[in-house]
């Protein structure tokens, strides 16, 4: 059984062949996207494995389809890119991991809470230019800080118990409560109220419809002065011109961003030498208050081990019809 795999780095590589023991799948690795431009030089295969900037519209599933494939496996939790009902309409199945290490992607948004609130960046660099002085370097307490949580799903839940951790009042906005965070102290509240009271505001729901631009000028409005956005989410949640309004009127105080709505063309690739013409994306990145990562949140070794056992543990149950246990990853 032959899958196909867009958008890889040598660590996806590496670590498909190394999970492939157990398996024994036939492998082509393709390191550019998939979308219209390459979805006719695919050669049939049985499964395609993507990534969060491949584009799986219907066109390009209904020349998959005639290419044979049986299985499109997301090798992510979000699955905003996926046009799911052109897949069930060829009767191609759909999975996902939903969840593989949702710590992982939590814990980097603290770490972007503190490098953005610490300055270690700043510092850093300063020391090694034997320059030690503290001007400039000014933090918060976290202690003691409302942090507001939009999405209490597997990140945000692991998110909402790290910053009760630190000391923070934790307040959240889903559309379905977790009992379990209400039972641990973390209030849940209308999402206007959220914005209005928190003084750090992380957002991990997906995108879809209803979330898309949940961030825009007029909800920056309702916010505190200085507050401090984190979004490890996707990138489509922000206004990305309506914050960098907010950013230049100093009602936004922080902004850090680990996804961002045009990141397809940049993110994963060493563009060192190259001109970026995204104005915004470089309008974003001078501001001293503004920390941008490139997707990275999820990449820790255990999540990439987790990543690949379930894919491939998908893939394998459903070309091989067999009995699918993981309900929750199976979209199609
Ligand atoms: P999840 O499905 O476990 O949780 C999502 C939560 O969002 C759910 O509780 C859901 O009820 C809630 N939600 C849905 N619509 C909402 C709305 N309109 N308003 C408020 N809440 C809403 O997903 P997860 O595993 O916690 O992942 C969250 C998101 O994080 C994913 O959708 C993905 O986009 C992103 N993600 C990013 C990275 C990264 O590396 N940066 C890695 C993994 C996931």
């Amino acid at each position: 059984m032959k899958i196909t795999f867009f958008s890889t780095q040598p660590y996806d590589r590496d670590f498909f062949i190394k999970g492939n023991a157990a398996y024994g799948f036939e492998y082509t690795f393709f390191e550019t996207h998939l979308g219209p431009h390459i979805v006719q030089a695919v050669e049939p295969t049985d499964a395609i494995c993507v990534f969060v900037n491949d584009k799986v519209t219907a066109a390009v599933i209904e020349v998959l389809a005639q290419k044979g494939v049986k299985v499109i496996a997301l090798r992510c939790a979000g699955f905003n890119n996926v046009d799911i009902e052109a897949a069930k309409a060829h009767q191609i199945s759909v999975c996902r991991v939903p969840a593989y290490s949702p710590e992982a992607v939590a814990e980097h948004a603290l770490a972007m809470i503190l490098t953005l609130n610490r300055k270690t960046h700043k510092a850093y660099n300063r020391v090694r230019e034997q320059n030690f002085s503290l001007n400039g370097l000014l933090g918060f307490t976290l202690k003691g800080k409302t942090v507001g949580v939009i999405g209490t799903g597997h990140i945000g839940a692991a998110f909402c118990t790290i910053m009760a951790g630190m000391g923070c009042r934790v307040i959240a906005y889903d559309v379905q409560i977790n009992p379990q965070l209400t039972k641990s102290g973390i209030t849940y509240l209308p999402l206007e109220q959220v914005l209005e009271q928190a003084d750090i505001i992380s957002l991990h729901c997906p995108l879809t419809p209803q979330t898309h631009h949940l961030i825009n000028a007029s909800t920056l409005q309702t916010m505190k002065k200085g507050v401090m956005l984190i979004n490890t989410s996707r990138g489509g949640l922000i206004d990305t011109h309506a914050v960098i309004e907010a950013l230049k009127s100093q009602k936004l105080g922080y902004l850090g961003i680990d996804v961002y709505e045009q990141e397809e063309q940049i993110f994963f690739k060493d563009l060192s030498e190259n001109i970026i013409a995204d104005d915004t994306l470089q309008r974003l990145m001078a501001f001293p208050n503004v920390l941008v990562t490139a997707h990275q949140a999820f990449f820790t070794k255990e999540a990439l081990e987790e990543i690949t056992h379930i894919t491939l543990t998908n893939i394998d149950a459903l070309l091989h019809h067999k009995n699918f246990t993981n309900q929750t990853a199976l979209l199609v």
